[in-house]
């Protein structure tokens, strides 16, 4: 279910139509309206109000230190990712996340602000913002926005473009833009009193994790050598009296947290065996017999297992659990343990679209609707909440609604069994499609 939501835009502010670089408004708009897809598309926020108030007290801590030419108006807003990929982004205008994967990996609180700070520092230098306008889609973009205004109200508003994605995450950053964040975050750190050198502390990490365990990181944060290099330079150079000391880390709060949130791997096992289970379930997707598939499946539940004994609270590994079942042709069973997750983060978002998929497997249509509404109300631009909810709707005999969904649906996936089935309903419907 990755990459197909629907980014739905409402320009604000004066619009650059003629090719110039979206202003900070639209930034922070862009940035508001992705966040909620890009939170659940990747595990979601992780269930620890501990570990993301740290990590937020952090990341304002450097925040703070922006001189008001850096801050403009930017709404600045972060949270740890229940994902066990390395990875760490900042969409434009603000919202910034780094995953569990990334934090566990880190030693000391200063490791955590230099991430951060890099972070922030693509959010400032506004980089995001210029590779979107550099970027093909963004053409469509502004001819969409364009559209809108003339069809549209008064000056600075335009009405909803759907059916529009936006691929924020593929668009990746140059080599200069990751110097002048490394730099920046550097800066942000020392005026904040952490110790810079967390910031090479983090390159090692990086650099050690990218033995082709870690692509995504290094699609979009490139050359950690070459960095790690730069930016020992320029703290001996520019504070020269830091690097005569002795490195002040601060481990023992971070590592407490670690701890009490269940991150750390000393934890009972904390979400390694949930990672496990994923890798497995994922193989077995992939898996070219049916007979291999099942045995991925089996192991991968067992793993699921032994994850919901070490993570009591937490809704992904019943999550998972039931899509392992389901793969086992295990229905009923797969639903217990999605209402079991449900039950523990009743707005997990993937677990509501998990569970209006198998309600419709199990001709729950009332109980498919319900989920995929609620669904839709966290995150209005996940396609398959539409085509869960159209085809909740289409078997109930609510025919308009339904084929709005469908529609919807079918103007992000267009390939494939799902898309062919909405075409079928769409068709039944007497909804002309192609
Ligand atoms: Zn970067």
């Amino acid at each position: 279910m990755r990459k197909v939501f629907i980014l739905t835009l409402v320009a604000v502010g004066g619009l650059g139509v003629g090719g110039c670089l979206m202003n900070v408004d639209q930034e922070i708009h862009l940035g508001k309206q992705a966040a909620p897809g890009f939170e659940a598309e990747s595990g979601g926020p992780y269930p620890s109000e501990l570990a993301q108030a740290y990590v937020a007290r952090v990341g304002n801590t450097l925040v703070a230190e922006l001189t008001p030419e850096e801050r403009t108006k930017y709404e600045f807003s972060f949270t740890l990712l229940n994902s066990g990929i390395i990875n760490a982004f900042a969409l434009p205008g603000g919202p910034i996340f780094i995953s569990r994967g990334l934090l566990v990996e880190m030693q000391s609180e200063d490791d955590l602000a230099g991430v951060l700070g890099h972070e922030i520092g693509h959010v400032v230098h506004r980089h995001t913002a210029y590779r979107i306008q550099r970027a093909q889609g963004f053409q469509l973009l502004l001819a969409a926005i364009g559209v809108g205004l003339q069809v549209g109200g008064g000056p600075g508003y335009v009405g909803d473009v759907s059916g529009l994605i936006v691929q924020l995450t593929d668009l990746k950053y140059g080599r200069d833009d990751e110097s002048e964040s490394d730099m920046s975050g550097v800066v942000y750190m020392v005026r904040a009193g952490y110790d810079p050198r967390g910031m090479i502390s983090v390159m090692k990490i990086l650099k050690s994790a990218g033995g082709g365990a870690t692509p995504e990181f290094f699609s979009t944060h490139p050359d950690p050598d070459n960095r790690l290099v730069a930016i020992s330079e320029a703290i001996g150079k520019r504070w020269p009296q830091i690097q005569a000391k002795e490195p002040v880390f601060r481990e023992e709060p971070f590592q407490k947290m670690l701890t009490a949130s269940l991150l750390s791997a000393g934890s009972a096992g904390g979400y390694a065996a949930y990672d496990e289970a994923e890798r497995l379930r994922i193989q077995g997707l992939q898996a070219k017999t049916t007979q291999a598939a099942n045995q991925l499946f089996t192991q991968a539940e067992q793993a699921y297992t032994s994850a919901i004994k070490t993570l009591p609270g937490h809704a992904l590994p019943y999550i998972g659990r039931a899509k392992a079942r389901w793969r086992l042709n295990r229905l009923k069973e797969a639903l217990l343990d999605v209402d079991a997750g449900l039950a523990k983060e009743p707005d997990h978002h993937d677990g509501q679209v998990t569970r209006a998929f198998l309600r419709l497997a199990d001709n729950n249509n009332r109980g498919a609707l319900e989920d995929a509404d609620h669904a839709l109300k966290q995150v209005a631009s996940h396609a398959y909440s539409y085509f869960y909810r159209g085809k909740a709707l289409y078997r109930l005999r609510e025919r308009d609604q339904g084929a709005e969904d469908l529609q919807t649906f079918l103007g992000v996936v267009n390939k494939g069994p799902d898309a062919d089935e909405t075409r079928q309903m769409l068709r039944a419907l007497g909804v002309q499609v192609q």
